[in-house]
């Protein structure tokens, strides 16, 4: 994720370089030419018969759905790959301060290898990945598993000191590890966003919050989505421009509470929200939408006249809403809950 933050792949080949991505899921959105739909599985928007079709197109592979298949396809399309490439870029789960180890946990086995066949190891990691020893990883290997994929373990935990010393076989010849700051230490100096650093990319609240779960991660137009999205995103690239991804929240709390690492993502968004409010970053429109809201929602009168006037406007237009693709507009049901409610107590 963290060259997806730097657009990596994009600056590679302005400059004519070729980029191949090697996680499955990073390899059918590269070849559809889109961006990963979430953090820990970012093809989960794809079928097999779209992949199937994908890889008919771009790898010249025979139309397949089978899930065995379509992983062979991409195997033998990667296996070379591995072997010609000069440089392998990684990111790294974890950094170790005490063995200067960097730690990348995974399940296809892509990472190992991309680390170890090319003459040269580039790791580009964030610069709050650092544990402080290397036995910190008996709770936090488990817990990423656990909250990112519903597994004990995952399938390969590499933990990597540096190049291939003297006398051994496997490994490269030069390694490298960027350190990436991009607004973190910054995020650092504000106690209260200082939490969010802690996060280890597990996914958990995107699948918990019914935000994301309704819109998908390709909405957001963000690397990172769902509620950690909404918190790092205007933090890091400017309140100016991502001032709406704090409201993409209903504040139901169901990411914080899914949090392996407790961070208050709810109340983050509303720190967010606040600074939007105090900054004026969201606009007047904004700003007279909220005060006629509370206006409206502080007399019945006004409520009830302003929905039946809604609910008929509603109607007249629905046919033009509903056209499109992609939106669906539901249809509201004849009578107001308030109206519903009136029956039902002149019932009992
Ligand atoms: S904020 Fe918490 S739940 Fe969300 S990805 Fe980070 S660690 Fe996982």
């Amino acid at each position: 994720m963290t060259t997806e933050e730097i657009e990596f792949n994009e600056l590679c080949k302005e400059n004519g370089i070729e980029v191949l991505e090697s996680d499955l899921g990073e390899l059918i959105v590269q070849l559809a030419g889109e961006k990963p739909y979430h953090l820990v599985t970012p093809a989960m928007h794809k079928n097999r018969a779209e992949i199937g079709q994908l890889f008919h197109k771009y790898l010249g592979a025979p139309v397949t759905e089978d899930a065995a298949e379509l992983t062979m396809i991409a195997r033998s399309h990667l296996r070379n790959a591995y072997i010609t490439s000069d440089i392998g870029v990684t990111g790294a789960n974890f950094i170790i301060a005490d063995e200067g180890a960097v730690v990348m946990t995974e399940n296809e086995g892509n990472g190992r290898l991309t680390m170890s066949c090319p003459v040269t190891h580039v790791v580009i990691v964030g610069i709050e990945k650092v544990l402080p020893r290397l036995s910190d990883l008996a709770l936090f290997l488990p817990l990423l598993a656990t909250s990112g994929t519903g597994q004990q373990l995952t399938g390969y935990n590499s933990i990597i000191r540096g190049p291939r010393q003297k006398g051994e076989n496997d490994g490269p010849e030069n390694m490298y590890v960027i350190l990436l700051d991009n607004g973190r230490s910054e995020l650092y100096q504000k106690d209260r966003f200082r939490q969010a650093l802690g996060c280890i990319r597990c996914g958990s609240c995107l699948n918990a919050c019914p935000v994301y779960r309704t819109i998908g991660g390709h909405t957001y137009h963000t690397t990172y989505q769902g509620p950690i999205g909404s918190v790092l995103t205007p933090q890091f690239l400017g309140m100016d421009q991502w001032h709406h991804l704090p409201y993409a929240s209903s504040l139901c709390a169901a990411c914080s509470s899914v949090c392996p690492v407790n961070i208050n993502l709810h109340e983050l968004l509303l720190e967010n929200r606040w600074e939007i409010y105090q900054t004026k970053q969201s606009g007047s429109a904004w700003k007279w939408g909220l005060n006629l809201w509370a206006w409206t929602m502080t007399s019945r009168f006004r409520l009830n006249f302003i929905s039946g006037l809604t609910r008929l406007i509603y109607r007249f237009f629905l046919p033009f809403l509903s056209k499109g693709k992609r939106k669906r507009i539901p249809v509201l049901p004849v009578k107001t809950f308030a109206e519903t409610w009136k029956i039902y107590e002149k019932q009992k």
